[in-house]
């Protein structure tokens, strides 16, 4: 516990009031206040409010960023995986193999488009998605799965693509955690057929507001994402199919492109901070840091830990001033919503475990250094 004890004795007592938010999303926004003004008021003098330049100015970007050819932006990440399903033949009826352990909207996506979300158990050491859990979980109506990059951590691609192929499945990568991240060199967004990416606020590039994209290196596949987000129109009022209003609005996509040059600093500083965390923590009695993948450069967009009696942690940490999450509390085969599958207690073993014990430190790219060394202190004060 080198880094750690010595940071604590140097810290001392002062430590115990010092403040530490869970993300720090006013601190951004001070930063590139001017430019976020000088980006709206141009909007507002053109009026360039639906499908203007800047949408396309940022897909452009967005495409380049993850190796793709394309990027569609649309309304928000649970459409991006709901449009990128659709595109990739996914029909009502269908069954869809997704990861118990993830952000509810992976599911939802499924379900809108009346197709049945079916839950494989995750890894214990990453807790993504077990490619080995999907073989035994497909059946004949079984058309595509999602690999959810969660915690801004790749999946075992190779893996998922050997099985995926076996049956015949369409690969469409839930990235709304990962922008940036890379699989053996490359970048998340580029390892299926399609790839959703959510612009919400908190996530590593993230609008003023709701946004997210499909990237994909398919051009029907963009052409289709394309007219299924706006009402299925291509020539004015001649609609192909029945479509959504799903669009990403030009303005956030005007304030997308003042943020898109700094996500690789911001994920450098996130993998930076990740680092500290992980050398600090490594050994900790009582503490296992999450594994990370062969081949994977993740992106931290969350950076978690399994601790025994996580909400006594969790509560002896809120009381030093350290903020902390728990993504997900419930995995999804257990949540009220999808009680009509059938789903129960001990279905997903790891996952549910894994629920009871994971805990998300403070993480955003701005996290000072003392900031890293109270939680630190704080936790193994914690665990003692
Ligand atoms: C945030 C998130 C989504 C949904 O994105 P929204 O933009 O909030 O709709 C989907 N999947 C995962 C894994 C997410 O973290």
């Amino acid at each position: 516990m080198g880094i750690a004890g010595a940071t604590t004795e140097n810290r001392g007592d002062g430590l115990a009031t010092m403040r530490v938010p869970f993300v720090d999303l006013k601190r951004q926004a001070v930063d590139l206040r001017a430019e976020f003004d000088a980006a709206i008021a141009s909007v507002i003098e053109r009026a360039a409010y639906t499908m203007g330049p800047e949408l396309q100015q940022f897909e452009d970007a967005f495409a380049a960023l993850c190796g793709c050819s394309h990027a569609v932006g649309v309304s928000s990440g649970t459409d991006a995986v709901k449009l990128a399903l659709l595109a990739a033949g996914v029909r009502p009826g269908d069954e869809v193999i997704v990861p118990a352990n993830t952000f509810i909207a992976t599911a939802e996506a499924v379900s809108h488009i009346g197709a049945t979300p079916v839950f494989v158990d995750c890894l214990s050491g990453t807790g993504l998605m077990d490619p080995v859990g999907v073989g035994p979980a497909v059946t004949p109506r079984t058309t595509a799965v999602v690999p959810v990059h969660l915690y801004g951590q790749t999946v075992d691609m190779d893996a998922l693509a050997e099985v995926a192929s076996r049956h015949g499945l369409a690969i469409v990568e839930d990235a709304c955690q990962a922008h940036g991240a890379t699989y053996k060199g490359r970048p998340a967004g580029s390892l299926g057929v399609s790839a959703a990416f959510s612009f919400y606020p908190g996530k590593n590039l993230g609008a003023l507001g709701d946004g997210g994209a499909v990237t994909t290196n398919d051009p029907d596949a963009a052409e289709l994402v394309r007219l299924y987000r706006n009402h299925g129109q291509d020539d004015k009022y001649t609609h192909r199919v029945i479509g959504y209003c799903d669009r990403l609005h030009n303005l956030q996509a005007a304030l997308l492109l003042v943020k898109l040059p700094r996500l690789a600093g911001w994920n450098e500083a996130r993998r930076n901070a990740a680092r500290d965390y992980d050398s600090a923590l490594a050994g900790t009695h009582g503490l296992t840091v999450t594994r990370l993948g062969d081949g994977v450069e993740a992106v931290y967009h969350l950076y978690v830990v399994m601790v025994e009696d996580r909400d006594g942690v969790r509560q002896r940490l809120g009381e030093r001033g350290v903020e902390s999450g728990i993504h997900y509390p419930v995995p999804l085969h257990l949540q009220p919503a999808y009680d009509g599958l059938g789903y129960g207690a001990g279905d997903f073993p790891v996952a549910e475990r894994r629920a009871q014990r994971i805990l998300s430190l403070p993480m955003f790219p701005e996290i000072e250094t003392a900031q890293r060394a109270h939680v630190v202190a704080a936790l193994e004060q914690a665990l003692a």
